[in-house]
């Protein structure tokens, strides 16, 4: 491709919107523009990457023997209602009604509309296991979309879909699966990791997340130093286990209300009362389909939310505002407690269960609680593991000492088990002619996400480090002085012989000064650079520069495919 005559909008300033690197350099390097929130147009760059990964996919998925096709993005409410998710999903799920009054949705996911056509078309053991799989664009009304592509309304999904007989078949087509989504993301050329993560609004029994690992990742994992545990940190278990050394022994002194003005923080508290956060409760109020529920936790411990929805059989929690707070406790937020919090379901973390002369919010505005002894003081509580694991924990599966570090995920992968054939009628006729549900998995991968996160994996000052398998073009060209006819001529012939040898290339053919064509193809991020200038022309030779690279190598002009052809397989 020439430059000059392609579609190449690049950007000098970083763009004030973007709040991550891969957001910045998808738009500095125009490969995406914003049409609305959480909604973009691929520019053809950006496409020419979508596609490479795309094929990575394609590939494995095909290898692992999933069959692809194609479904609508519009759904009908009646399929969503099937499988109880038209409740269940939440506003996330963009609904609509056509010109008929029809209810209607924008899919987020496609596991009603694979059951009902696999429920229609498949009757016996005979024709399963059966893996289906589609690229397709899915609509979620994100709470908050941002960092592009990374975390968009409308984006382009890998979803594939598996049909079994029985767990244990069901089990062998999810770690096919498993297999087949490290191959994809090894040829992607990405650091990864698999981790055990919770089920969420999708449901089933287990499941894996894939983990680009970047300190920008939303998404907190759990490593074990010594065993193979590694989970994301809603489903990280934190042993119960008794304090060595309790921080206070007598139990003689009652609870004491304290003034503490306009003491509403952790910080603020723990400083004006000269103690540890470690001997304040913190009391976090959350509304729920289920009513409010107040979650204590250690002052310097995070409440985990999963946990705490799975805990209750909650579909969605969300932090109550500031109005129900006040409504609740009765006081300013920061001053809540568990000592009179109205229509509360209380929770306590199972490390509250071994501390004593605790601090707690006194439900009145400016005061707290002094000597609170957890096990004796609050009753009708429910006792239970709510909070983060931290570094300071244990392994839960073989107590030695974990890591934490963040990651981007970009496939997932589910054990759904019966629960959408069930209650859509997925049935197939066994051997001995009985009816069973089939067994399903699903399968998850976002192709935009995985460009963003090869972006925040490799990139540096000057712009993006394509790894060589995702790169929109593999070399490009840079005439130095568009002026010289010899220049001009050496660089026409060479895009032309690349070009027939299969090589993806662009010939930066604009009038401009070297400087601004270096800095270009820095920022694009195309890994092989050749400079073509007057100079070294004179004794035959190019200058060939890998992005990945400071040196810069001089190579005769004939000996240039060679070198090629070692990189671009290497890659
Ligand atoms: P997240 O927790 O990040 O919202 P999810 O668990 O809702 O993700 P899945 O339902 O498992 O996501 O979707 C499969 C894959 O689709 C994800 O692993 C991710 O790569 C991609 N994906 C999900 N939501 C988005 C989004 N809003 N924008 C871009 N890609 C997304
Ligand atoms: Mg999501």
């Amino acid at each position: 491709m020439r430059l000059s005559q392609y579609f190449l909008p690049t950007l000098r300033e970083n763009p004030s919107e973007a709040e991550t690197v891969s957001h910045m350099l998808m738009l500095r390097a125009g490969l995406i523009r914003k049409l609305s929130s959480g909604i973009y147009t691929y520019l053809p760059m950006g496409l020419r990457v979508i596609k490479k990964v795309e094929k990575i996919v394609r590939e494995e998925m095909d290898k692992a023997g999933a069959i692809e096709l194609l479904m609508p993005a519009v759904q009908p409410a009646e399929l969503w209602k099937e499988s109880g998710r038209w409740d269940y999903y939440g506003p996330e799920l963009l609904r609509f009604k056509d010109r008929n009054g029809r209810e209607s949705c924008l899919a987020p996911t496609h596991e009603e509309v694979i059951t009902d056509l696999v429920r229609r078309e498949i009757k016996s053991y005979r024709q399963l296991p059966i893996s289906l799989y589609q690229i397709q664009t899915k609509f979620r009304d994100e709470v908050r979309p941002r960092f592009g592509v990374m975390r968009a309304r409308e984006f382009i999904m890998k979803d594939a879909y598996s049909f079994d007989i029985d767990e244990s078949h069901a089990e062998i087509s999810y770690m096919k699966m498993y297999h087949a989504y490290t191959k994809i993301f090894q040829r992607c050329g990405l650091n990864f990791r698999a981790v055990e993560a919770d089920t969420g609004a999708i449901g089933g029994s287990f499941s894996h997340e894939f983990m680009v690992l970047a300190d920008t990742g939303e998404d907190t994992i759990v490593a074990c130093k010594s065993c193979p545990f590694a989970a994301n940190i809603e489903m990280a278990e934190v042993k119960d286990r008794p304090l060595e050394t309790p921080f206070h022994t007598s139990s003689s002194t009652s609870p004491q209300e304290v003034y503490t003005p306009n003491m509403s923080t952790v910080e603020e508290v723990t400083e004006f009362l000269k103690i540890s956060p470690q001997r304040l409760i913190k009391t976090l109020i959350y509304e729920s389909e289920k009513g409010p529920i107040g979650a204590m936790v250690r002052g310097d411990h995070q409440v985990n939310e999963a946990k705490l929805r799975r805990l209750l059989g909650l579909n969605q929690i969300a932090l109550a505002d500031e109005d129900t707070v006040k409504r609740l406790s009765g006081a300013e937020v920061g001053f809540a407690g568990p000592f009179g919090l109205r229509e509360a379901i209380l929770v306590a973390d199972n490390s509250l269960k071994y501390t004593e002369d605790m601090v707690v919010g006194a439900n009145r505005t400016h005061y707290h609680i002094l000597h609170v002894y957890p096990h004796r003081d609050l009753s009708q509580i429910t006792w239970a593991d709510i909070r983060n694991i931290t570094e300071e924990d244990p392994c839960p599966r073989c107590g030695k000492e974990i890591r934490l570090f963040k990651g981007i995920e970009v496939g997932h992968i589910f054990k759904l088990g019966t629960k959408y054939s069930e209650a859509m009628g997925a049935h197939y006729l066994d051997e001995k002619g009985k009816l069973r549900p089939m067994v399903m998995g699903c399968y998850g991968i976002g192709i935009g996400r995985t460009a963003a996160a090869a972006i925040e994996q490799n990139h540096d000052q000057f712009g993006i480090i394509w790894p060589m398998p995702l790169a929109p073009y593999q070399v490009i060209l840079l005439p130095l002085q568009m002026h010289e006819p010899e220049v001009v001529k050496v660089a026409e012939s060479l895009y032309n012989a690349l070009e027939e040898r299969g090589y993806e290339t662009l010939l930066d053919d604009r009038d401009e000064r070297p400087g601004v064509k270096f800095n270009d193809a820095d920022l694009i991020g195309i890994p092989i650079r050749i400079n073509i200038g007057i100079k070294n022309l004179k004794d035959g030779m190019v200058e060939v520069k890998l992005r990945n690279q400071k040196e810069v190598t001089k190579i005769k002009i004939e000996e240039l495919f060679l070198f090629l052809q070692k990189i671009v397989n290497n890659g």
